[in-house]
């Protein structure tokens, strides 16, 4: 009856009509994901100049069961417009703390940080930080190896408060990471009130790092920014060994991107060091 459904649509087609009752229907799937366990983290390493893996980033990944991998850019907009992105986020925290649990018990896991992707719609809830809390408390996941990555239009409305949230969680010992940085407005005064600890170079940046003049100036000025104001730099999104070289060159001490890892399941971390040459 499903696909007697799908057919007659298609069949009054307008290409308009068809978007949206493909959103529609990706939503309705959406929401049974949670219940029905489709959903899984990948973490891609964050390394420094030797290498070595510092931590990484937990990216979520829905096997939908006829899609097949439906990408986080296609899901996530949706969850974020429906709400759903509340107990979405929820299960991304609680999957991470508890892969930081048993990384806890490795002794060359457990240094590693988790950096988990929050949304606008969680940062602004008036209980994010209790439900944090409730979280670490429930793992008993080390709040010190939990990073939350950000972004500059997060952080646009009611400020003072958004940065009383982030006090209270780096009391705890949580990081702050601004994602993507570069691509929105931040003035200088701005960035220095908010209580961060790295600047994410976007990827955006990087990928014309070695051919575009003003692209590299900007990586170079935004790691230049982050020594001024304290800050680690991270660089998103590096893929060859030409990039990574101008960016130790400039100063970056940490990197992420396929030259050092795709996104993989927890236990596929750190055994991909061929792909390095095969990619
Ligand atoms: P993002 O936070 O900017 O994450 C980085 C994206 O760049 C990831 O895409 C990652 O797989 C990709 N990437 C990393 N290195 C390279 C590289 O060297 N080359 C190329 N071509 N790509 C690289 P992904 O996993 O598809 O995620 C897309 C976006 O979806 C993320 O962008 C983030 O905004 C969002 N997202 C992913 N997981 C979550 C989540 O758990 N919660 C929320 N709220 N958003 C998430
Ligand atoms: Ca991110
Ligand atoms: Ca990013
Ligand atoms: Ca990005």
């Amino acid at each position: 009856a499903k696909d007697a459904g799908r057919d007659q649509v298609c069949f009054f087609d307008p290409a308009m009509q068809t978007e949206v009752v493909a959103r529609a229907m990706l939503l309705r799937d959406l929401r049974q994901a949670l219940e029905n366990h489709e959903f899984c983290l990948f973490y891609q390493p964050v390394v420094d100049g030797q290498q070595r893996i510092l931590g990484v980033e937990a990216l979520i990944r829905w096997q939908h069961p006829q899609r097949g991998m439906v990408s986080p850019a296609t899901f996530i907009p949706l969850a974020e417009d429906s709400g759903l992105i509340l107990p979405i986020g929820q299960w991304v925290l609680e999957t991470a703390c508890r892969q930081l649990v048993s990384w806890a018990q490795d002794p060359e896991r457990a240094h590693w940080h988790i950096a988990v992707n929050v949304s606008a719609r969680q940062l602004n809830q008036v209980e994010f930080v209790d439900q944090v809390t409730a979280v670490i408390d429930a793992t008993g996941a080390p709040a010190a190896r939990l990073r939350m990555e950000l972004t500059e239009s997060m952080l646009q409305d009611n400020l003072p408060r958004t940065i009383g949230k982030m006090r209270t969680l780096r009391q705890m010992g949580i990081r702050f990471s601004l994602d993507d940085f570069g691509t929105g407005y931040s003035s200088l005064s701005y960035l220095k009130r908010l209580p961060l600890d790295q600047l994410k170079i976007d990827k955006s940046f990087i990928d014309h790092i070695l051919t575009d003049a003003n692209d590299a100036a900007i990586a170079g000025t935004i790691v230049a920014l982050g020594r001024t104001l304290g800050l680690g730099v991270v660089a998103e999104g590096v893929e060859t060994v030409e990039q990574m070289r101008f960016l130790v060159d400039s100063g970056c001490e940490v990197f992420q991107g396929y030259l050092f890892g795709r996104p993989v399941e927890a236990a596929a971390l750190g055994r991909s060091r061929e792909s390095l040459a095969t990619s």
